[in-house]
């Protein structure tokens, strides 16, 4: 075979007689990224400093300089924040960028592996049907290999399912032994490797059997098809002639050997991100990956940002004590041109109770000044800190969103409708049709296993399950199954029609099985709402698989005029974003950092720079509160300020003294 390149040339036009002003909205070392020519460069900066607006000004400026936006490749923590990002960039160039109008190609790593593995499934013996497992679908599958190999005898003490998952992922996402991963953070059950390696051995058969692939194995399978199939990974880095990663710092290993082998040695990659932020070590990522980028690409351009824009000098200077303290650091005192602004409050509060109604009625003066109410965030280590104050936000009419923690997808009535739809994709999918089969009136969870088994055998699933429709125990409601089965099979039908088809056939099953089904009826309601943004099934389950939306029905008021709505969010899910105002609760010892990091030194790092990403997100205005008494399972406790927050100057964070007044 013979190679020959073309070569293709961006538009020569100087920056100056582009439509965007680039020098007046950039600084000089934003602008020099933003303008940077071919190769590899790293932008490695504090929060607030304008990483993300500079990838936003590059995709601009690439698509100025007439790159076809389909050859850009943006990759981000959340499809929403890519979204955003390109919904920006488009703005700004007046054009329509983004990857719906065949444009910029965005989202995360695992949906872009995702798409790529659907287009090249048979080069790595996959079907281009396969499901995608989510976490809990997952351990599903485990739980059932686990009990088929007869591990989960009485009295034994093996790792629960979920334990089991996090073990596999770790070694898998961290590309460690799994020996290691036991023998250090799992230690009680190293006397159990044996049958791990077994049982992690049967799990993957099992998966590449059914056609599943778990998000470790989209991030693996990828990897192996761009170093085994030089045609494809040949085809990608033509597609992708430049690629973009934001929050790099929380990439692990395999995210890394993503990029390098998409890019190859010549290609044009930009990466961002800033070491102090990398908060995902417990999902294996690792902030020593983004030090080590100049390894993958030894020509790489550091670029470095130090003006801060988001925060005041004050925010910053307690922002710059915290981070300060943390044992591993590279970057940077982050300084702002911005005023000195209001000091940071630290506030101990008598109880729970106490801190919602001081959140609650701050949040309301400061609305009162003008503060809109979405421009302000209460931040927590969990998702449980926030539910005394949702009660009291409720009380007070004060509307809402909260993201992060609850988990609409993974809400059980959420999981068996989906699992209809997923059969319908992937007819191999026999761990969704045991669960659709166990919601059948007579069916117990071995008749469902053997019926699943041999329904899948037989390839159409409303064909497997005629074979049934005449027993006398579930006959009856098996037909049913097979019929709503079959009219998806036989229709074209969108996937908002499935669902609410669907829904029509599972509600008698859900009226029996919950009792709170009234709530569950209306998020599937809500469920049909989202499918209708779907023209087909293939795109909507895998983005439900991969990024699922988070908000419960109970914290949308659907028929909600009011678009301006004040954001509760783990802080997890805050990465990256800013609000005027920002309250930090439970900020406790033993709540954050939570009583599991302490035992060890990476996890307290790891949550003193969560804290750091915490008071961070803020502008104007930071309030860092805790409950002195706490309410255990034990009886009552008393709850000591964040070892994050003590023995910190006055002037740096100020404490305040709450005292109580009764109006009668
Ligand atoms: P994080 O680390 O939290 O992700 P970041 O480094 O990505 O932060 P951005 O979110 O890009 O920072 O920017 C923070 C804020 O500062 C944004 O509101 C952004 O518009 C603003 N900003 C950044 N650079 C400039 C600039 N040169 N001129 C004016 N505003 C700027
Ligand atoms: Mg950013």
């Amino acid at each position: 075979m013979k190679k020959y390149t073309i070569k293709r040339q961006a538009i020569e036009i100087d920056i100056s007689s582009m439509s965007i002003d680039y020098a007046s909205k950039l600084n000089p070392a934003q602008l020099s990224a933003v303008t940077f020519g071919k190769g590899a460069s790293l932008i490695i900066a504090g929060a607030g400093s304008g990483k993300t607006r500079t990838l936003v000004y590059r995709v601009a400026y690439l698509v100025e300089r007439g790159i076809p936006p389909t050859s850009i490749l943006l990759l981000t923590f959340t499809r929403k924040a890519a979204q955003e990002m390109l919904k920006r960039a488009a703005a700004l160039t007046s054009s329509r960028i983004d990857s719906q109008s065949g444009g910029v190609e965005g989202g995360t790593f695992h949906s872009f592996a995702s798409r790529v593995l659907r287009e090249f499934a048979q080069e790595i013996g996959f079907s281009p049907t396969f499901t995608i497992l989510d976490r809990s679908d997952s351990e599903d599958v485990i739980n059932l290999i686990r009990g088929r190999m007869g591990l989960n005898v009485r009295g034994r003490r093996f790792p629960k399912k979920k334990t089991i998952s996090d073990i596999f992922s770790k070694s898998v996402s961290k590309s460690t032994l799994m020996s290691t991963i036991v023998e250090t953070e799992f230690p009680h059950f190293s006397k159990e490797i044996e049958p791990l390696y077994e049982l992690f051995s049967e799990y993957t058969q099992y998966k590449q059997k059914h056609m599943l692939m778990d998000y470790d194995d989209l991030l693996v399978y990828l990897v192996r098809l761009l170093k085994e199939s030089e045609h494809v990974a040949a085809k990608l880095r033509s597609r992708y002639a430049y690629v973009l990663v934001d929050e790099y710092q929380d990439t692990n290993s395999l995210q890394a050997d993503i990029v390098k082998n998409l890019v190859g040695d010549n290609g044009n990659v930009m990466v961002v991100g800033d070491d102090s932020q990398s908060i995902y070590s417990f999902r294996g990522a690792d902030f020593r990956n983004i030090m080590d980028f100049p390894e993958l690409f030894p020509q790489t351009k550091i670029i470095k940002l130090e003006e801060n824009y988001r925060s005041t000098q004050s925010i910053l200077g307690l922002a710059n004590t915290i981070i300060d303290r943390a044992r591993d650091k590279y970057t940077k005192v982050l300084y702002t041109k911005r005023k000195e602004g209001h000091t940071p409050a630290l506030i101990p509060l008598p109880d729970e109770s106490v801190q919602s109604v001081f959140v609650a009625q701050k949040i309301l003066e400061l609305r009162e000044e003008g503060v809109a109410l979405d421009d302000i965030a209460v931040l927590f280590r969990a998702g449980f800190h926030s539910f005394d104050l949702e009660v009291e936000l409720k009380k007070r009419n004060i509307p809402y969103i909260k993201h992060g923690g609850f988990k609409f997808m993974e809400t059980a009535h959420v999981k068996d409708i989906m699992a209809h739809l997923k059969i319908i994709v992937n007819p191999s999918d026999v761990v969704g049709l045991e669960r659709m089969l166990l919601l059948v009136d007579g069916v117990g969870p071995a008749a469902a296993r053997t019926i699943a088994e041999q329904v899948i055998v037989e390839g159409v699933t409303s064909k497997g399950l005629l074979n049934y429709t005449n027993d006398k125990r579930y006959g009856e409601g098996i037909t049913k199954l097979a019929k709503a089965i079959s009219t998806l099979e036989n229709n074209q039908m969108s996937p908002a029609d499935a669902v609410t088809l669907l829904t029509d056939y599972y509600t008698p099953l859900l009226k029996k099985k919950f009792d709170d089904y009234p709530k569950r009826l209306q998020d599937l309601e809500h469920l049909a709402i989202i499918t209708g943004k779907y023209r087909d099934f293939d795109s909507f389950i895998t983005d439900m698989a991969l990024d699922p939306p988070t908000d419960s029905i109970s914290d949308i008021q659907r028929e909600d005029p009011d678009p301006e709505r004040l954001i509760l969010s783990t802080i997890h899910s805050a990465k990256g974003l800013e609000w005027h105002s920002v309250f930090v609760i439970w900020a406790a010892e033993g709540y954050f950092p939570t009583t599991y990091a302490a035992e060890s030194v990476e996890d307290i790092e790891e949550e003193l720079r969560l804290m750091y990403v915490a008071m961070t997100r803020a502008e104007e205005n930071l309030f860092i509160t805790y409950p002195v008494k706490i309410i255990t399972h034990r009886g009552p406790a008393y709850g000591k300020a964040s070892r994050f927050v003590q023995n910190i100057k006055e002037e740096i964070l100020e404490t305040w003294v709450v005292e109580e007044e009764w109006d009668l």
